[in-house]
């Protein structure tokens, strides 16, 4: 992964926390940190240290339920920096389902907000999502790429995109009176190695590469999709994610929420046609019309991103993607 050019080094004797660092995006983020060269970081999560994604020994690591306000404090404490990308969420089959349980997520942040300005933190970044854009503007697959002001008026997914858009107020508020600096970043799907391919959770990605592998390995040469495959989307490489959302947490000018996604926008259909050449397979697609597919369309528009920051996500899905099948292709095998 490229080196983030960080225009100076925040906080720089001070400890960066990442909550979620047991996850996906927060395991990458901490493995950059370290690639950085800071020393004195802290990772916390709630699973079990040998269900973290990337665990590192010269990193402290924490297990803790941050719903708690108790345990926000603990894992907050002398830090300059805080991320925060602990949520229970997963792919469209998990939010679709589980409202409730996104919702409490409202926890962590709220909690982890309190805690950071009790302990003097300097910055916090939040974790947002593009489940915060209004239903409306996603209706048809050739959809417009939504801008940040497409949040409004709000009408965003049900449950875990509620949870999201009370959030980022919850940091701007706590900005404006309290005088707390946050970042917000409002992430478009993202993929990659070292991340959720089974169990419920997983995004389009993961899935597709994990259906592909397992037809290319059992000779049943099918698919189920879900949905009818035109519905259209974009999709970023973890290291782009990582990338930016460490360039908008060390920006002066980020003050409002911004997109991180890229713009390249693709059907599913085309999604599974990437995969299949990777794996040098042609299967037999079975829609499922039935099964949760989220919008029918959802693109990034990155003109603000690009404005306050001369930069935006840039990793092609191909070259991505080829990255991502073969790690769950090593997995999997490693498996059998
Ligand atoms: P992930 O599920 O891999 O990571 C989230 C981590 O948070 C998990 O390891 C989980 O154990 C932890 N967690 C959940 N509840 C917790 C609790 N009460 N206490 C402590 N830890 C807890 O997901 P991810 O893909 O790495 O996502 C990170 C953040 O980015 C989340 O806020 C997510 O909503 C947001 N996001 C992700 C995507 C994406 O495509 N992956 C898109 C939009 C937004």
């Amino acid at each position: 992964m490229a080196k983030v050019e960080l225009k100076y080094v925040m906080n720089d004797s001070k400890k960066i926390v990442v909550c979620g660092g047991g996850g996906f995006i927060g395991g990458h983020l901490v493995a950059d940190l370290r690639r950085q060269g800071h020393a004195d970081i802290r990772a916390v999560d709630y699973r079990p240290l040998g269900e973290w994604y990337q665990k590192f020994d010269d990193v402290e690591n924490l297990v803790l339920d941050l719903q708690g306000k108790e345990a926000c404090e603990e894992a907050v404490a002398g830090s300059g920096s805080v991320y925060n990308l602990a949520a229970d969420m997963g792919g469209m089959g998990f939010i679709e389902t589980n409202r409730a349980l996104c919702m409490l997520s409202v926890l962590i942040n709220t909690h982890l907000l309190m805690a950071s300005r009790k302990a003097g933190v300097q910055r916090f970044f939040y974790a947002s999502s593009a489940c915060v854009y209004a239903a409306g503007k996603q209706l048809n697959p050739d959809v417009t790429a939504l801008k940040e002001e497409d949040a409004y008026p709000a009408m965003p997914e049900d449950g875990y995109g509620w949870e999201k858009l009370f959030s980022e107020r919850m940091c701007r508020h706590f900005t404006e009176d309290f005088g707390l600096t946050t970042r917000v970043a409002r992430y478009h799907n993202v993929y990659g190695p070292e991340g959720t391919y089974d169990g419920g959770r997983e995004k389009a990605p993961a899935a597709i590469c994990r259906k592909v592998i397992e037809a290319k390995l059992s000779g049943k040469h099918e698919i189920e999709i879900w949905g009818d495959g035109h519905q259209t989307r974009s999709f970023q490489y973890i290291d782009d994610c990582v990338i930016g959302t460490q360039k908008i947490m060390q920006s002066e000018n980020v003050t409002m929420p911004v997109n991180l996604g890229s713009s390249e926008m693709v059907t599913i259909n085309q999604l599974v046609d990437m995969v299949e050449e990777i794996a040098g397979v042609k299967l037999k697609r079975n829609y499922n019309l039935k099964a949760p597919k989220g919008v029918n369309g959802r693109n990034s528009d990155n003109t603000l991103i690009q404005k306050l920051l001369g930069w935006q996500p840039s990793i092609s899905l191909k070259s991505g993607l080829e990255k991502t099948y073969r790690w769950i292709y090593g997995e999997m095998k490693a498996k059998a």
